[in-house]
């Protein structure tokens, strides 16, 4: 495992991505999602030039802040969330990716000390075992979520099935990005929709593609 290497290797394919887009590289922000690895790793590739770490989970999540917080870097909990752990965690938070439940979000608005940047994780492709909103259910969430003082939503974010192939990754994240602008158009209270957060180590071309502004990538990091 050769980090620097890997960590370039990202960023150039990144960047080719958003320039066959016509976008700026920059627009991009890239999330090492540092799951995988322990807290001496992580530390080694803040190291090659790491501003955002992504977590899926508390406990770890935890773990890697404590190790480094005085890194000054930017703290993503990318995975769902149980209503139990919120008050744990929410305030070394600066961006939440998994919002999905108005009970979840009501709870975050409640435990915050500040407020928490957050995205709508939405389900476009319906899958029964993925997490999120349904798009039809967000005219009667939306409401409920613009009453939340420390609750700002910053955008969407979305997961594509694992096995995809790039004509529906393509379809997927296109749907995302035409929701996110719709929903940009309307100006909510606290919910400037301008940040779409989808693209994972095997999909991040297609995300950058159609938009997206946050890509979380493990694997391609640590292989
Ligand atoms: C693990 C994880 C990722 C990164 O996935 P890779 O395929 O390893 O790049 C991104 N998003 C979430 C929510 C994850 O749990």
């Amino acid at each position: 495992m050769n980090l620097q290497n890997n960590k370039e290797l990202v960023f150039q394919s990144v960047a080719q991505a958003a320039e066959q887009a016509q976008r700026l590289k920059d627009s991009v922000n890239i999330i090492a999602v540092t799951k995988y690895v322990d807290c001496e790793t992580t530390q080694e590739l803040v190291r090659t030039g790491i501003q955002h770490i992504g977590e899926n989970r508390v406990d770890k999540f935890l773990d890697k802040y404590h190790a480094l917080k005085d890194e000054n870097l930017t703290w993503h909990l990318i995975g769902s969330l149980q209503r139990r752990k919120v008050k744990d965690v929410i305030n070394y938070v600066d961006y939440f990716h998994a919002l999905d439940s108005v009970k979840l979000a009501k709870e975050i608005d409640k435990r915050a000390e500040h407020v928490i940047k957050c995205f709508l994780q939405v389900n476009i492709s319906k899958e029964e075992s993925k997490h999120g909103f349904l798009i039809e259910e967000l005219e009667v969430v939306l409401p409920e979520l613009e009453k939340l003082e420390n609750v700002q939503i910053v955008g969407l974010m979305t997961m594509a099935p694992f096995e995809a192939s790039h004509e529906e990754l393509n379809q997927i994240f296109e749907k995302a990005h035409q929701l996110q602008k719709e929903l940009k158009k309307k100006q909510l209270n606290n919910m400037p929709f301008s940040e779409l957060s989808m693209g994972m180590s095997r999909d991040y071309p297609e995300a950058i593609a159609h938009g997206s502004t946050y890509v979380r990538i493990g694997t391609a990091f640590f292989k």
